[in-house]
């Protein structure tokens, strides 16, 4: 694979002569640049494999770096340290410890699929950044982010319970992250916000004493509703050996995908 990066090239590595003739001909600066090699001992040949049988990274091989995906980049237009050509090529080469210094805006991925749509080769390279991403927090190089307690928390209650409830997926993600102080704050200042909850609540009769008509608006029965379900964690009929079965079949695919 041709090197694509100038960054790849140590600066120690490369000569270039200010004053130099050769038979007569000038080849003064950087007429006769030289790159020296470089022996890389530092790579991972298994790291290719290992992407590809996380979720999403299968088709990483395909990839012949032409840079649409990286072109077409939401977050490349924010950053263009976000690179998604330049990862999978690490990825392709094993450079994991080249990987790693952009630990920290690999997750900032928000899945628009671009790059996925525009890839001439099908490589899907959202997906190779999803599984990078998962690849970084599975080696403890980042802290769990709050997608992956989100996707926990609602696979655990598949699992046990064949069915989601809402309030619990979200008490137990919140129990978990330090995300409830903020998205209520947001939802406070968000003057749609309040209007939503104005208009669906009919503030307007409870402020004008039209009592009755106010609550009968109130969503007494969906509340009641969710309270139960936190209180008896109702499951579905029968659930209990598809949910073993289940557990099982996600212990064996994380298995599989840690070779
Ligand atoms: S668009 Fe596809 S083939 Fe082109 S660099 Fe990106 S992943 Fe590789
Ligand atoms: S899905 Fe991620 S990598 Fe692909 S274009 Fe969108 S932000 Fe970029």
């Amino acid at each position: 694979m041709a090197i694509h990066e100038k960054t790849l090239i140590d600066a120690d590595h490369v000569l270039t002569t200010d004053k130099l003739v050769i038979d007569g001909v000038d080849v003064s600066g950087h007429w006769n640049t030289m790159i020296l090699p470089r022996t890389l001992t530092d790579y991972d040949d298994s790291f290719e494999a290992k992407i590809q049988r996380l979720g999403g990274g299968d088709n990483v091989h395909r990839c012949w770096q032409c840079g649409s995906c990286t072109n077409s980049c939401t977050m490349y237009a924010q950053n263009t340290d976000f690179n998604p050509r330049y990862w999978i090529y690490l990825t392709r080469l094993g450079l994991k410890e080249e990987i790693l210094k952009d630990k920290d805006i690999i997750w900032q991925c928000v899945s628009c699929n671009k790059c996925t749509n525009i890839c001439p080769k099908d490589v899907r390279p959202e997906g190779v950044m999803k599984a990078l991403a998962h690849w970084i927090e599975e080696e403890g190089h980042r802290p769990k982010s709050n997608s992956t307690v989100f996707d926990e928390e609602f696979t655990r209650q598949c699992i046990v319970r064949g069915r989601i409830e809402d309030m619990e997926v979200l008490t137990g993600y919140f129990g978990k992250t330090d995300q409830a102080h903020g998205l209520l704050d947001a939802l406070r200042k968000l003057s749609w916000f309040r209007l939503a909850v104005f208009r669906q609540t009919k503030l307007s009769d409870l402020l004008n004493g039209r009592m009755m008509k106010f609550l009968n608006r109130m969503p007494f029965g969906a509340s009641l509703r969710m309270g139960l379900a936190m209180l008896f964690k109702p499951r579905t009929k029968s659930w209990g050996r598809t949910g073993e079965v289940l557990a099982q079949y996600v212990k064996e695919q994380k298995e599989l995908a840690h070779g």
